[in-house]
């Protein structure tokens, strides 16, 4: 119960200066902001600027001690990738995924991977991944986990809240804010932002991801929402086929139930329904309780376990 509050309620950054472009992609509109306020006097919800408050915690992180960019050379290997029209799906544990798209652009979700129980060793060496992207649904330390660390060696950007990424301590170039409707473009992959009810402060709001490729899936990462009539736009406007759903329960989130309720009432187009953020702490649903929630969602559920990937 400890560890689970611990991670679940600690923040790593609050909002700060600088709003980035990123080197890919389609320009933000949040980058006309950038424009407006000028480079380093990014505003936050209320036109203030915020300092980071746990500059200490940052600085002490393990990215920070290594800063080069380079991977270390016993590094995994990624395999080598051959074009498909299947998104490949990977579960870090928690709501951690790598997703893959047809051709080959890699993006990081929810990276929360060195101090997460459930994510398999082989998973916990950051200098593996080289996302094109990471999206970040929060700030709380379960959700931006390692994603400093990770832009930092691969280069890639986090994207996430503008106000969140605003405050992260990382160059203009690997930060990309956002908010609730807003679009970008990673080559073959568009991320759409979308609400989520939750929490994420210091540093923002919460947010889930709607990923849309370019062989017509349409993948639906929640965040740690609870389940909100919104859904059905959601729904409605990017008709997800593939849902990254949280059924963690616990204090944090919705129970297994609810998860079940919101896939029955709002994706009854959905294909898949991959259950998430259950499981890494004794608070969470197991995954009986999830098995057993999710029941009548049978012939789409999809029930990985952290470190399985499959493809859609
Ligand atoms: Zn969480």
């Amino acid at each position: 119960m400890k560890v689970g509050l611990a991670v679940c309620l600690s923040v790593l950054m609050t909002a700060g200066p600088v709003m980035a472009q990123a080197k890919t992609g389609k320009t933000p509109a949040a980058d006309k902001a950038k424009k407006r306020t000028g480079r380093g006097k990014g505003p936050n919800a209320k036109g203030e600027q915020k300092k980071p408050a746990d500059d200490k915690a940052a600085a002490d992180k393990p990215a920070d001690a290594k800063t080069g960019n380079e991977p270390a050379k016993d590094a995994p290997k990624q395999p080598a990738f051959k074009k498909s029209k299947k998104v490949t799906i990977t579960w870090l544990g928690h709501a951690a995924f790598e997703i893959i798209s047809g051709e080959g652009t890699r993006v990081l979700i929810d990276p929360f991977l060195k101090n997460n129980p459930a994510t398999p060793e082989a998973k916990k060496d950051l200098a593996q991944y080289k996302p094109k992207a990471i999206l970040v649904t929060h700030s709380h330390g379960d959700h931006l986990g390692d994603a400093v660390e990770i832009a930092k060696a691969s280069g890639a950007p986090i994207v996430g809240d503008y106000d969140m990424v605003s405050g992260l301590k990382l160059k203009d170039d690997r930060k990309m804010g956002g908010n609730v409707g807003g679009k970008m473009v990673f080559d073959d992959v568009e991320v759409h932002i979308v609400p989520a009810v939750h929490g994420s402060q210091p540093g923002g709001r919460p947010v889930g991801y709607v990923l849309k490729f370019k062989t017509g899936q349409v993948l639906y990462h929640t965040g740690d929402t609870w389940i909100f009539s919104d859904m059905a736009l959601i729904n409605e406007i990017h008709k997800p086929t593939i849902l990254l759903m949280n059924c963690g329960g616990g204090p944090y989130t919705q129970d297994p139930a609810t998860c079940g309720l919101a896939m029955k009432k709002y994706f009854k187009k959905a294909k898949a329904i991959v259950p998430m953020h259950f499981g890494t702490f004794p608070p969470l649903a197991t995954e009986a309780d999830v098995q057993k929630a999710l029941k009548k969602q049978k012939k789409k559920l999809k029930l990985m376990k952290p470190g399985d990937t499959i493809q859609l």
